[in-house]
């Protein structure tokens, strides 16, 4: 079998090895149109996950033994044929996953992007520090680790996954990805260009089950580092079963973000049409998203029935139609998360409003909702506490600011946050009390995190941090070479010198 991308349908065989390996196919079906399919891919197992870490541990010498630029070369390389296949693989982005067509290309240009931003940190990754004085000489450099195994959610499958992957290379490692459940062509025809630009073994590709597949991974005794980007619950699992055999970890997990609005915020078009974006891009799921809003008393009604308004203009439907705002949400068991969500706010007798209008009649074909807005929660309500990933947002009326702060760091959560507000300096002194790994000032979508800022998560949000040059230090190791050290020789403060 080979991996065929014509528009039509996709059909995705593993990569172990530099080699297809079939399995049983998984339909993938347009979360707009259910009855269309969209592609397959096949479904390994253990022994698949056997053979990939064996593959991606018998390449791993050569590669970390190749300069970082030679490494970082074939990000450029995939750089390059993303940026020449950027419609195709945008369309099926949209298509496999429900987003609309302008958020799929900028998702799959953004890939291209982080892969060569990585490649601008080659010089980075292979740094050396050599200090010499009386007592000898210390060298301090990175070593890569081994495999690192990661793990991609279905929301931005394929910058996601190059966050981790992009890093993990040019470090000096080798991987085995396992693509997500929902969403998972794009990424594995983005990954076949990835690894035809390496030797065989260096970048491979499972597919499967969580518990099956992912779990086979995360104890699997060979893989010295699990990346993985997903919910908090996942991450709770994937840490126990890592602690075996006492893996490395990243952990980019939920988030239920707080926007605060304060008393000195102007609400116009622009604030508000930030936070209408911000929270119903990708129909709100987005891991850094405005999930719950805070709104000073004073401007609690001006606030709300302006957000609702702008709100009101999307236009809901298939992400293909270039009229469309928002497409369907992405698969059948987040349809169902939200829609209990809403339910629960009007069982506890919230105003609940549903606004936005579908493009065409047929709701029921997709995984379809309409933006809503939901006022008149309390905090302790499931919809304030829970991360609902999905195109309802609550908004509630706070009076001061210690407890708005208060409000927003109310949470197992610590993502990111954003406060708005026309001085700036305040917002930021606002910030700086907020428990979350970002804190945005007047802006909370995506594109807010360059992939060049540290991001992750303070509490249950998450372990360590990606995107920047942080994400090479957390996907190497410290070594140091030094020679005649005694250390009761008397220690002075020499100068550090590179070579
Ligand atoms: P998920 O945790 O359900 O699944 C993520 C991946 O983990 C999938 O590939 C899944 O098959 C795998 N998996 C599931 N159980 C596993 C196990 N026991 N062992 C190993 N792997 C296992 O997450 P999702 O529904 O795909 O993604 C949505 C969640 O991800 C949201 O909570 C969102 O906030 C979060 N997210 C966080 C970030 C971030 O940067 N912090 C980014 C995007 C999404």
């Amino acid at each position: 079998m080979t991996a065929t991308d014509q528009a039509a349908t996709v059909t995705i065989p593993l990569l172990i090895d530099g080699r297809d390996v079939d399995g049983p196919i998984t339909e993938v079906r347009n979360p707009a149109r259910l009855t269309e399919t969209v592609g397959g891919y096949a479904t390994g197992d253990g022994a698949s996950v056997d053979a990939a870490v064996a593959a991606a541990e018998a390449a791993f010498p050569g590669w970390a033994a190749r300069p970082a630029r030679d490494r970082a070369a074939a990000l450029t390389l995939t750089a390059d044929a993303i940026d020449a296949d950027l419609a195709n693989l945008s369309t099926l982005l949209t298509r496999e996953h429900g987003k609309i067509l302008a958020d799929a290309t900028a998702e799959i240009a953004n890939t291209a992007r982080t892969l060569r931003y990585y490649t601008g940190l080659a010089d980075y990754a292979s740094r050396e520090t050599t200090t010499e004085d009386h007592r000898g000489r210390i060298v301090e450099r990175r070593a890569a680790m081994g495999v690192v195994a990661v793990i991609v959610p279905w929301n931005y499958p394929v910058l996601l996954a190059t966050l981790m992957i992009a890093p993990a290379l040019v470090a000096g490692n080798t991987v085995v990805v396992k693509l997500p459940d929902n969403s998972p062509l794009a990424l594995a025809l983005v990954l076949r260009r990835l690894a035809s630009a390496v030797e065989p073994g260096v970048v491979n590709v499972v597919a499967g089950s969580g518990q099956d597949v992912g779990a086979a991974l995360t104890t699997h005794p060979r893989v010295r580092k699990v990346s993985f980007t997903g919910s908090t619950a996942t991450g709770r699992a994937i840490m126990r079963d890592a602690s075996v055999n006492l893996k490395n970890l990243s952990l980019e997990l939920g988030g239920n973000d707080p926007a605060i609005v304060l008393d000195s915020a102007t609400v116009d078009a622009q604030l508000i049409d930030e936070l209408v974006r911000g929270a119903f891009t990708s129909t709100g799921q987005v891991c850094y998203a405005p999930k719950r809003l805070y709104v000073h008393r004073n401007l609690f009604d001006e606030f709300t029935e302006a957000f609702t308004a702008a709100t009101d203009t999307l236009v809901v439907g298939d992400g293909l139609d270039p009229a469309v705002r928002m497409g369907p949400l992405n698969n059948r068991q987040q349809h169902r998360t939200v829609t209990d969500l809403i339910q629960a706010s009007r069982s506890e007798g919230a105003s609940v409003a549903e606004v936005g209008q579908y493009l065409d009649a047929d709701a029921d074909g997709g995984y379809f909702l309409r933006p809503t807005i939901v006022t008149g929660l309390r905090q302790n309500s499931a919809l304030v506490q829970q991360e609902q990933f999905g195109p309802v947002v609550p908004i509630l009326a706070y009076d001061t600011e210690d407890e708005a702060i208060a409000l927003a760091n109310d949470s197992e959560y610590g993502l990111a946050a954003s406060v708005w507000s026309d001085d700036v300096d305040h917002a930021f002194d606002v910030g700086r009390r907020i428990q979350a790994g970002s804190v945005f000032v007047n802006i909370h979508r995506v594109g807010a995190s360059d992939p060049s800022m540290p991001f992750g998560g303070f509490k249950q949000s998450g372990i360590g941090r990606g995107h920047g040059e942080i994400a090479l230090d957390e996907a190497s190791e410290v070594q140091i070479l030094a020679d005649r050290i005694d250390m009761h020789t008397k220690l002075t403060h020499p100068k550090k010198a590179r070579p």
